[in-house]
């Protein structure tokens, strides 16, 4: 994949297409080989081009086809592929079209939007002036080159690329899961997962520390008689009998989600009051049907200083809420002090723990150790699960 554009490797403008793509095909099972940024410049983006193509199957090029003499692109494919664009009629007629709709003369510079080489095809662009090019190498190959704006490089990709990879058969199966987790560090998963499962190659497991969770990934693909979903499952039963009484969810899933649900099997609602965490524990908690209410009370404010348990009784009682949870950050040295807090029909719970850093950081933090907090007493209250 090839990011093409001296606005991405000065700064100006985050490459954000390539993650993007990367993403969509790794959902699609395919392996992505590597991602550059590239400037503006014939040359470099030839030379990676012809890298590419000698590389992988499927090479992806996103900017540099803008009308302007810095947009190399359709030169650098044509230079790479020993071929000599020429303008398209159909494109340039299209292209004319486009500029007398709007009332405004063809600038000739434009004509370069309509070239085309004899092994590519136009790639429809209803967004912009930009077509792009589907060109199908003498290796069996393709390049795909698709314009810089996210905005027609996504429903290009979506409507008319990916359909036509599918059909050629690109990707293999793939059985993905991730399992979300908290009270451990991403260290302590490495250590326990150990290093010959992160190793692997198939499945592939890998650990992301993340804002609200450590994530363990495991995507496994598909061997000769070996289906990704079984080789799934037997890294799975690993990964859970080393870390599993650390998992609080699945895939996508949110604190507020596990919550809810958790909270559903009771019938049982809750209301939250935070202290000197700058309202990251509600931040986290989003708006869910489940909170009924949110209440942050700054640090030296009125009431900063209350017992925690009685703040916690108050906020359900005045909320009319099954558990009240309250939560209290003080900076401790250079990590944070969190206070936690519940009221419900189990009784009063207490609790604290120090959260890593002071600072905004800690507050933070401080949020998640309390969705962290109500979820080991629902877990308790739902044996079940
Ligand atoms: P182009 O004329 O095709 O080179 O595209 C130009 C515009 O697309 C730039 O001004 C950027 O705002 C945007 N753009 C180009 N490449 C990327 C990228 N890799 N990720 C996000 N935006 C991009
Ligand atoms: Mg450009």
């Amino acid at each position: 994949m090839l990011a093409i554009g001296t606005e991405l490797i000065v700064g100006e403008t985050r490459d954000t297409n390539s993650g993007e793509l990367a993403r969509s095909l790794a959902e699609a099972g395919v392996d992505v080989a590597w991602i550059s940024a590239l400037p503006d410049r014939l040359e470099t983006v030839t030379s990676a081009l012809r890298a590419a193509v000698a590389a992988a199957d499927v090479v992806i090029t996103t900017g540099g086809l803008g009308p302007t003499p810095d947009d190399l692109t359709r030169e650098a494919i044509a230079e790479a592929c020993g071929e000599e664009p020429a303008v398209d009629p159909e494109l340039v007629a299209w292209l004319r079209h486009l500029f007398e709709r709007r009332g405004v003369p063809f600038p000739e510079t434009n004509v370069k939007q309509a070239w085309l080489i004899p092994s590519a095809t136009p790639i429809p662009n209803d967004r912009g002036t930009a077509p792009g090019w589907w060109v199908d190498r003498a290796d069996g190959g393709v390049v795909v080159a698709l314009p810089g704006p996210p905005a027609e490089m996504r429903p290009m990709w979506q409507e008319w690329i990916t359909p036509r990879l599918k059909k050629r058969g690109l990707g293999q199966e793939r059985a993905t899961r991730t399992y979300r987790l908290t009270g451990i560090g991403e260290s302590a998963v490495a250590d326990r997962l150990g290093e010959r499962m992160l190793r692997a190659e198939n499945p592939i497991v890998a650990t992301y520390a993340r804002a609200d969770a450590v994530d363990v990934r495991i995507s496994a693909a598909s061997e000769p008689r070996r289906p990704a979903a079984s080789l799934l499952a037997r890294t799975e039963a690993l990964v859970l009998a080393a870390v599993g009484e650390y998992v609080w969810g699945y895939d996508n899933d949110t604190w507020s989600e596990v919550l809810g649900r958790e909270l559903a099997e009771k019938n049982w609602d809750a209301a939250l009051v935070e202290v000197g965490t700058g309202g990251s524990a509600a931040r986290l908690l989003g708006e869910a049907a489940w909170l009924k209410a949110a209440r942050e009370i700054a640090a030296g404010e009125p009431g900063a200083e209350l017992p925690l348990a009685g703040l916690a009784r108050q906020a359900g009682r005045s909320a009319g809420a099954w558990i009240g949870l309250a939560v209290r950050a003080v900076e401790n040295g250079e990590d944070t002090q969190v206070e936690l807090a519940a009221v419900g029909p189990w009784g009063v719970t207490e609790t604290s723990e120090t959260a890593f850093l002071g600072g905004s950081e800690g507050r933070r933090r401080a949020g998640v150790a309390a969705a962290s907090y109500l979820h080991r007493i629902l877990r308790a209250a739902n044996p079940a699960r």
